[in-house]
Parts: C-alpha cells; sequence; structure tokens
C-alpha cells in the first residue's frame, strides 16, 4: 500500500463516486490504496458498531491488484456513467449470495454457508469493476427493524452506540455512515433500507418492485423483496443503482423499463429553481401527534427547502395506509413461512446433529437455527395460511394491499412525487423495544411502498437536538426513481446533512485501534 499517497487523503471515506474516481485517473491512488484504505477503517473501527460479518480482505485485494493491472495496460480512462464505479470498494448486505465470502443473512442457519454462485447484483456490480470488501450485518432474514435480531449480535449506531442504527439493513446504513465504505447493498421488503438510512444519515434507494433482480438475495418476502443501495448522496446511489436494475432471466418478476436513466436525470437538472414546475404531495394525516417532534420539524423544514428549489407543495390524501402494517405483516410472514420452508437441515446450513427420524431432524434443525423473532413470522404465516384461515387473513391482506396501492396511484393523479417523514422517532436505544408490536408500528411510512411496489428513498434532511440524524422519505410513481434522485439530488446541492460525519468517524482507523476500541 503506497501509504504516503492514502495518509495524506485521510478524508477519502466522505468523496463522491466521481472524487474517487478522478483521484484514480489522475494517479493520486490506486484501487488497491482505496482497498486497503477502507480495509483499514473497517479494522480500525467496526468493533464500535459491528457492521460487518465478514471481510473479504484477500479477494478485494487480489480484485483491486487486477483491476490496476488493466488500468495500466489500457491506460483507461472511463468516460461512460458507469466507468465512474470502476475500481471502487463497495460492501454488500449479508443478504446477498457471494462467492468470496460465505453469506448467512444474519442467522445461524446459515453459518458458514457459503454460495456457488453471486447474486445478479454482485456479478452485475462486479462486472462494472467495483470491488466487494465485506458483508454486512442486519437483521436475521431480514426480519426486524433495528438490526438486533442478528445471530452475529447487534449493530451499533455510529451517532451514539447506545442506539439502534435501525434495520433491517443496519450493517450498510451504519458502515456508510461510519465511513468503513462509500457504497453498501441493502434490501427493502417493509422499509429495511430507507428507516436504516434515517436513522445513520445516510441516503438510501429502494426501486419498483421488478427493476432488480432478486436472484441470489435470500428470499424473505418474494412479492415485496427488492435491492436498491446507500451511499452519502443520493447521486452515488443513482450510479450504483443504475448498475444493478435491469432484466435478468433466472427472476421472472424483473424487468426492463426504459425510463430509468437516472444519472441523466440527475444531469439535466438546471438553474436555481430546478423542481419548478414540479408538485410534490405531503399527505398531511402523516405530520400528526404520532410524530416525535423533532420528526415534524425535520419534515416541515425540508417541505421548505423543495419549495426554495421551485417545487409547489400539494396536500394529498392516503386513505387506506392506516391498515398498511396489518396487511404488510400478515402477507410477509406467510411468504416468509414458505420461503424459509427449505431450511430443514438437508439442504442448507445448520443441520442438527443428534435426530432420530427425518421429523425430529427438521425439528431440531429449525428449532436451534433460527431465532425467536424468525419463528414468530413462520408460525404467524403458517397460520394465516392454513386452511380456515386463509381468506379470513390472507386474502383480506390481499385485498387491503390492493386498496393501498389504489390509494397511491390516486394520489399521483394529483402530485408528481410525496414526501413523508420515514419513521415516526429518529433512532431508539438498544434493547428499548422489547415487544415485537411495538417495533412493527414503527414502519408505518415505509410499508405502503412495499405492498405497492413503488420506488422511494430516504435522503438526510437534519438532526434532533441531541444530534440524532432524521431522514425524508420522497415516493415516487412505479418506474419514475429517476426523479426522486433528482429531487433528492437538487436538495443536497443546498444543504449538506448528507456530508455530516459522526464522532466516531472522525477518529483515524489507527487511533480507534490504539484506543482499544476493539
Ligand atoms: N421491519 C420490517 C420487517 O420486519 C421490514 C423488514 C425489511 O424491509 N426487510 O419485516
Amino acid at each position: 500500500m503506497t501509504t504516503s499517497n492514502t495518509q495524506s487523503s485521510t478524508e477519502l471515506h466522505l468523496k463522491s463516486a466521481r472524487e474517487l474516481k478522478a483521484g484514480l485517473d489522475a494517479g493520486e491512488y490506486t484501487s488497491l490504496d482505496l482497498t486497503n484504505y477502507f480495509l483499514a477503517r473497517i479494522e480500525g473501527l467496526d468493533g464500535q458498531i459491528n457492521a460487518c460479518n465478514f471481510v473479504c480482505a484477500d479477494s478485494a485485494r487480489a480484485a483491486a491488484t487486477a483491476f490496476d493491472a488493466d488500468s495500466a495496460d489500457s491506460n483507461a480512462k472511463s468516460d461512460d456513467t458507469l466507468g465512474v464505479l470502476a475500481g471502487l470498494p463497495l460492501a454488500h448486505k449479508d443478504i446477498l449470495v457471494s462467492v468470496d465470502s460465505p453469506t448467512t443473512a444474519g442467522s445461524r442457519m446459515l453459518e458458514g454457508y457459503r454460495s456457488p454462485f453471486d447474486a445478479t447484483v454482485v456479478a452485475r456490480l462486479a462486472r462494472v469493476g467495483m470491488i466487494n470488501l465485506a458483508k454486512l450485518n442486519m437483521d436475521e432474514f431480514a426480519m426486524g427493524s433495528s438490526s438486533e435480531s442478528s445471530y452475529f449480535g447487534a449493530t451499533k449506531n455510529p451517532w451514539d452506540t447506545t442506539r439502534v442504527p435501525g434495520g433491517s439493513s443496519g450493517g450498510s446504513a451504519a458502515a456508510v455512515a461510519a465511513g468503513l465504505i462509500t457504497f453498501a447493498t441493502a434490501t427493502d421488503t417493509g422499509g429495511s433500507i430507507r428507516q436504516p438510512a434515517s436513522f445513520c444519515g445516510v441516503t438510501g434507494i429502494k426501486p419498483t418492485y421488478g427493476a432488480v433482480s432478486r436472484f441470489g438475495i435470500i428470499a424473505y418476502a418474494s412479492s415485496l423483496d427488492q435491492a436498491g443501495v446507500m451511499a452519502r448522496r443520493a447521486e452515488d446511489c443513482a450510479l450504483v443503482l443504475e448498475a444493478m436494475i435491469g432484466q435478468d432471466p433466472r427472476d421472472s418478476t424483473s424487468l426492463e423499463h426504459p425510463s430509468l436513466d437516472l444519472v441523466g436525470a440527475i444531469n439535466s437538472l438546471k438553474g436555481d429553481q430546478p423542481l419548478a414546475g414540479k408538485r410534490i404531495g405531503v399527505p398531511r394525516d402523516y405530520l400528526d401527534a404520532r410524530l416525535d417532534p423533532c420528526v415534524s420539524k425535520v419534515t416541515s423544514d425540508a417541505i421548505a427547502v423543495y419549495e426554495s428549489l421551485g417545487a409547489t407543495m400539494v396536500d394529498v390524501e392516503l386513505p387506506n395506509t392506516d391498515h398498511a402494517i396489518a396487511a404488510y405483516y400478515l402477507i410477509a410472514a406467510s411468504e416468509a413461512s414458505s420461503n424459509l420452508s427449505r431450511f430443514d437441515g438437508v439442504r442448507f446450513g445448520h443441520r442438527a446433529t443428534d435426530a432420530e427420524d427425518l421429523d425430529d431432524l427438521y425439528e431440531k434443525t429449525r428449532s436451534e437455527g433460527f431465532g425467536d423473532e424468525v419463528k414468530r413470522r413462520i408460525l404467524i404465516g403458517t397460520y394465516a395460511l392454513s386452511a380456515g384461515y386463509f381468506d379470513a387473513y390472507y386474502i383480506k391482506a390481499q385485498k387491503v394491499r390492493r386498496l393501498i396501492r389504489d390509494s397511491y396511484r390516486q394520489a399521483f393523479e394529483g402530485c408528481d412525487m410525496i414526501l413523508t417523514p420515514v419513521a415516526p422517532t429518529p433512532a431508539y436505544k438498544l434493547g428499548e423495544k422489547q415487544d415485537s408490536v411495538s417495533m412493527y408500528l414503527g414502519d408505518a411510512f415505509t410499508i405502503g411502498v412495499n405492498l405497492a411496489g413503488l420506488p422511494a428513498l430516504s435522503h438526510p434532511a437534519g438532526f434532533s437536538k441531541d444530534g440524532l440524524p432524521i431522514g425524508a422519505q420522497l415516493i415516487g410513481p412505479a418506474w419514475h426513481e429517476a426523479q426522486i434522485l433528482a429531487a433528492a439530488h437538487a436538495f443536497q446541492q443546498v444543504t449538506d446533512h448528507h456530508l455530516q460525519e459522526p464522532e466516531l468517524s472522525k477518529m483515524s482507523a489507527q487511533s480507534a485501534s490504539q484506543e482499544g476500541a476493539l
């Protein structure tokens, strides 16, 4: 590692994709230097936040070295859009299978599991030259909103390590916020990209259902799961998402769509009123007493910023979203109970050792391998799908889902996008939400989007009095991710919430390890 170069660039973890790429092209550092820089930050800081389940240092260094050798040979300066990402490190949520490391979905059930193939998202990002450094912690099988249900221990919020980072993609959000990595993949079944992005002060987008292939993403609820990305900046999310999207023959629900020119939409923003003519819908009944006052304040401030950028605020109604939590937790649990039946001790991962017969093997393996929240979901889902209850629960929930989808469709007749809070509160204390239902209630603003299959993002919009980050959510009509990313980019041109960094991240990786923080 050419330490002299990277030591003089101590702020590399705050830089954008384009800035990082410019340094690479100018020869200020190599891809291997960048890789080593972020590996050192992971080594120095991750002990405080537990964001990484696995670090793939060897394969990352090998890929970076090969990239550097290739670029020296071809002397290539990439100016195509996705060429910007070539040679830059990223990390994946530990739910995307990859051959370079184990994949566990945060569960004992998959402890030590190694996939023989890469998820399509992993392969696509590798194809544009990105280098995977680590697999990031998460709630077990993505079921949760706090990242406390991981078999590998809770991830902590870098802004206050006594607090949760949100979930289920808490490792992805915490890693980006602490500058362990510039970009992280994540998945969002019911808010798992947007809520942790809000709690950790980073930008995160969940695309339209079908935009990104689910092949190789360990399934939780197949009709809701989508992969997306987190980074400090909306522009970086646009770049990485653009590399991820596209039809994949191995996922029949994936689609090619012409409107997904994400980076183009950002590049075509113009002037100091870049959102002139845009109507942003605000569901006023979302801004009621259920919200922590600091979330109301940050949301009102965000509205003022969008107005200053030329957008017009309009009132919209989302009448059926009150029922979203109940419908979501029935549908997601039902699909989970089916998807997780594949973990039986025979084909994947954990296997109980002292089973007497096949039934006993299933029972012991699943009792030992799954944590409490996962078992709870499997039981609820099995109940909701069982003969006699199917119509009353599962079918009813699907009907509510349709009504929710129709509510959004109607709302978008009067506006181009919708602005809401992401979560009713900022990050809460580790261990604070002991009963599942109080945690489920925190998903009120995010899960309707999944039920309707829409694109939505969370971007940093301010801080609480105690210095905890708070995000704002922009929801678009299906296949309009370009529009919400461009709006968030415009917001980030006139604000700096997304550029703030927690104290923990300001410590150099070296001083963190010297202080025995590991
Ligand atoms: N909190 C929600 C759940 O537990 C969302 C999880 C997710 O989006 N993966 O199901």
